[in-house]
């Protein structure tokens, strides 16, 4: 196996750009330039350009709608112009997997569970996915080849980007995914050739294309930049930047100059859309970071990296509607393994838990709003012994404080946190409270106040310079 520097000494560098930062002439003008001034060795990694897996979704959810494939296929051909002769291939290929679409649905509305209708099949479904990010690869390869740079587009199920069999959300298999990955990339990168890898997409042992969840293109980046022993990953986004707060929320939340791993990875699972959850885990492992830029605003940057010495950032996040359930039971944890048991149960019926409260006799459950009904179910043999209960779903919001250290920071909260909370659930990193969802706003808005605002802002990109800390 290579060692672990690029051709020309350096080590690789992954820049990953999203569906946005692909979509006007006046951003890809800025995305050339971003290219063009990178380290190299350079691997690029894009996500569907704006709108396009949204196209594909509602291509998907009207499987017998034939002239809105049509109109789909339309819209995908003008986006991609100038992209030659494989994204030709691309389209016609999707067109099959429309007849294939049409074909499943009609076999089901004649078939015994017409309920069915209207969901296709996982794999099918992930195969149509795939071909937002697969135009896009060879679209952008073509438009980098006319700008000068030697590029080459890479479509990662192809090349062996192996993950596990679920569909819509799959996970990377790094360890199988080493090999292949490096034997198609690294002579490329060795030639000065980009390759521009398509993001969100990988292959499952039985073959299939699987899709890694919305916004699956910085994980395909970073597992990238594991299996390449990258230096650096920049997920390159039009005009997003992580911030303290949803500023929808909070007008005064602010930009993160930086997060540690820990503290990004609880960010993105307590609910931060701009971060695929599974993101920090490759960099995390080995150790390289990850810098979020807008290409907007090149002065809203994050770098997830290690923790530094001193305090932690403070970033909150708000996670509503979440399906709350009580479960009282008599003896409770006196009871060997029944916390064992809930999740044993909840995990077997694919329900995700988001956290847990306990207290002696009382289990507080929170699962994803849409499992609410299917977590009641799973979870109604536990009210059967005598005594116990269950009550829920109810609807409820779990807003979190997320940063280093952000425990002590208990003390100093202000009570109508604390007297609306419904359960409390805490680390040294963070710290969640569930609430009515009425009261989930303002919530988040007073512990803004509270943990950001009475916080020194962090120094600006200019002031770190001027300080020298860059
Ligand atoms: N195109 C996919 C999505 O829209 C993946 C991504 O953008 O990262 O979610
Ligand atoms: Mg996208």
């Amino acid at each position: 196996m290579t060692g672990r520097k690029g051709s020309d000494g350096g080590e690789p560098t992954v820049v990953k750009f999203g569906g946005a930062a692909l979509g006007s002439e006046a951003s890809l003008a800025s995305v050339m330039a971003v290219i063009r001034n990178a380290p190299r060795p350079l691997i690029v990694v894009v996500s569907a350009r704006e709108g396009v897996t949204d196209l594909l979704k509602t291509a998907i959810s009207t499987p017998s709608d034939r002239r809105k494939h049509e109109q789909v296929l339309q819209r995908l051909t003008a986006l991609h112009d100038g992209g030659g002769t494989e994204v030709q291939r691309c389209l016609e290929d999707l067109r099959k997997q429309f007849g294939k679409l049409h074909r499943a649905a009609g076999a089901r509305a004649s078939g015994p569970s017409r309920s069915w209708l209207a969901r296709a099949p996982p794999p099918l479904s992930d195969a149509i996915l795939a071909y937002g990010e697969r135009l896009a690869a060879h679209w952008f390869a073509r438009l980098l080849e006319r700008g000068g740079i030697s590029a080459r587009a890479v479509e990662a199920d192809l090349i062996g980007l192996a993950t596990d069999e679920h569909h819509g959300d799959a996970i990377v298999l790094l360890d199988r995914s080493e090999v292949p990955v490096k034997r198609a990339l690294l002579p490329l990168m060795r030639k000065g050739v980009v390759p521009v890898v398509t993001g969100f997409v990988g292959r499952t042992p039985s073959g299939r294309v699987a899709t890694l969840g919305r916004g699956g293109s910085d994980y395909t980046a970073t597992c990238l930049g594991h299996l390449l022993d990258a230096g650096r990953v920049e997920l390159v986004k039009k005009d997003v930047s992580i911030l303290t707060a949803d500023p929808r929320i909070v007008p005064e939340a602010r930009p993160l100059s930086r997060l540690s791993y820990e503290e990004a990875e609880e960010l993105a699972q307590f609910g931060a859309k701009v971060l695929h959850p599974l993101t920090v885990e490759p960099a995390r492992d080995k150790g390289f970071e990850v810098v979020i830029r807008s290409l907007v605003d090149p002065s809203k940057t994050t770098t997830i990296g290690p923790a530094l010495p001193g305090e932690g950032s403070r970033a909150l996040t708000l996670l509503s509607p979440a399906a709350m359930l009580l479960l009282r039971v008599p003896g409770g944890r006196q009871r060997k393994g029944v916390i064992a048991e809930v999740s044993r149960v909840l995990a077997h019926s694919e329900v995700n838990v988001i956290t847990m409260f306990t207290s002696s006799a009382l289990l507080i459950v929170l699962v994803e709003h849409g499992a609410g009904r299917k977590a009641r179910r799973v979870l109604d043999p536990f009210a059967r012994a005598d005594g116990a209960s269950l009550e829920g779903p109810l609807d409820a919001s779990l807003v979190t404080a997320i940063g280093e250290g952000v425990l002590a920071d208990l003390g100093g909260l202000p009570s109508e946190v604390s007297s609306r909370a419904l359960g409390v659930s805490a680390t040294s990193r963070t710290l969640s409270f569930a609430v009515p969802v009425s009261a989930g706003h303002d919530t988040l808005v007073s512990l803004h106040r509270t943990l950001v605002g009475r916080r020194s802002p962090a120094p600006t990109a200019r002031e770190r310079a001027l300080r020298g800390l860059t």
